[in-house]
């Protein structure tokens, strides 16, 4: 971006000057509609939901064989929503106000196989993957489960093909565990700022990992560029693919029966509010879009994202989505928050989820480290930097009147994309950063 537009854009509108001050900010999105009207305007729908939810059940008892931790839930990959009242409280000190209404986490640090939310898009893309090749090759038996996945002629099939992903992290960690479990050969490219543990962890279990000196999108360029380049390859496009985002959109309704169990109504005078982080976007993005079609125009989904790394608030402001980067506004993409490391957001999600979401808003990492010790002394949970971004969600619709509705019957959902993965040296450091 040239110096007379970055200018131009700080005219218009003074949040830019903020953004670039990396003070924490909240952007209500101009261009929300109806869901009725914004389902015009994708060609995603209720019908790729549902073949996304029906393709996790046909894989399930395959997942509960080869994965025991996913025995609990009979194969479907779930996480808990859990009220965190002793939270709440300390939002309530720290911040100095009301939080009416109830505060929720949802759990995707405790999800398993791969202990973050990449445990749902990731985990199905290679799900799915692996089905087409089965198919194509008339491997697949109709009177048996997908337990067949496990025979040796499927780990045969899957041995002669590859499957690649750049990452910073955590969507290698479900991509390269899930691959190699069915036979594939799986390489993850991973960004400069990727964690040591998780290349180790990886490696263990024979994922070849090719390492960067540059950031997220670097990685991702070099990746796919290989894996162009060899037609038995799959790369896992993380910033265009429709088949993560879908396998992300099954949450709405799991969410939606959650709520139901917990009998927590969503309508016009109970509205949800949902905080979500967001690095490239397929994950919020897909689970927002999941939200929006499982209980309509009542649930509010905001991204949450760090002060260094605003990148889909940055492309859906101006419009420019995957042709602006936070370098255009000067901003360094240094991050404690490894997952949201990201300094351009997908295109296709940002321009998806124009019509869909409520808004972004961003977090400081110094305010990401109070919350992770906050969150571990009030109520024991335990969660990586990245997944405390959207715990700030309810103080900041609250200080900013969102709606400029009346809040006494909202419930606020902050979702904790990720954590059970960390060493515990790694998250006890983490835990000593507070306040520093
Ligand atoms: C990947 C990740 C996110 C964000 O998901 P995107 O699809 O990159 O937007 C948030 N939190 C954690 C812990 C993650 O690993």
């Amino acid at each position: 971006m040239k110096d007379n537009e970055r200018k131009e854009w700080l005219a218009k509108e003074p949040l830019f000057q903020q953004v670039m001050d990396m003070k924490e900010v909240l952007w209500r999105n101009p261009s929300i509609e109806p869901v009725n009207q914004a389902m015009e305007k994708t060609r995603l729908t209720q019908e790729d939901v549902d073949d996304a939810r029906q393709r996790l059940e046909r894989f399930a008892p395959y997942l509960e064989k080869v994965f025991p931790d996913t025995a609990v839930n009979q194969g479907i990959i779930e996480s808990p929503l859990t009220s965190i009242p002793a939270m709440k409280q300390m939002l309530e000190q720290q911040y100095k106000l009301k939080i009416p209404g109830k505060l929720l986490l949802k759990q995707d640090n405790a999800l398993p196989i791969s202990g973050s939310i990449k445990a749902r898009g990731g985990i199905y893309e290679v799900l799915k993957h692996a089905e087409t090749l089965a198919l194509e090759h008339q491997l697949v038996n109709d009177t048996q489960d997908y337990l067949q996945f496990a025979e040796p002629a499927f780990k045969n099939l899957f041995a002669q093909h590859k499957i690649a992903v750049g990452s910073t992290g955590n969507l290698g960690l479900s991509i390269g565990i899930m691959s190699a479990k069915l036979g594939f050969t799986v390489t993850v490219h991973m960004s400069a700022d990727a964690k040591q543990w998780k290349k180790d962890l990886l490696r263990s279990k024979g994922v070849q990992v090719v390492e960067y000196e540059d950031d997220y999108s670097k990685a991702v360029e070099e990746g796919r560029r290989q894996a162009q380049e060899d037609p038995s390859c799959h790369f896992v496009d993380d910033e265009n693919s429709t088949d993560l985002f879908m396998g992300y959109a099954v949450a709405g309704e799991r969410v939606a029966a959650q709520l139901k169990a917990l009998r927590i109504k969503v309508d016009q005078e109970h509205p949800l509010f949902v905080y979500l982080p967001c690095g490239v976007g397929g994950g919020p993005g897909g689970v927002a879009f999941g939200l929006k079609l499982a209980l309509g125009d009542h649930v509010h989904c905001f991204f949450a994202e760090p002060t260094h790394s605003p990148c889909m608030m940055l492309g859906m402001m101006t419009g420019l989505h995957d042709r602006v980067s936070v370098a255009d506004f000067h901003l360094d993409n240094k991050t404690a928050a490894d997952g949201l490391a990201v300094g351009t957001a997908s295109a296709f999600v940002g321009k998806t989820m124009e019509p869909f979401l409520a808004g972004c808003y961003s977090v400081a990492d110094r305010t990401l480290f109070t919350l992770l010790k906050e969150l571990a002394d009030s109520e024991d949970i335990w969660l990586e930097p990245s997944a405390l971004a959207g715990m700030t969600g309810p103080v900041k619709s609250i200080e900013s009147r969102i709606q400029g509705a009346d809040l006494a019957k909202a419930v606020h959902l902050v979702w904790g994309t990720g954590g059970n993965m960390v060493p515990e040296e790694e998250m006890r450091s983490y835990y000593e950063q507070a306040g520093k």
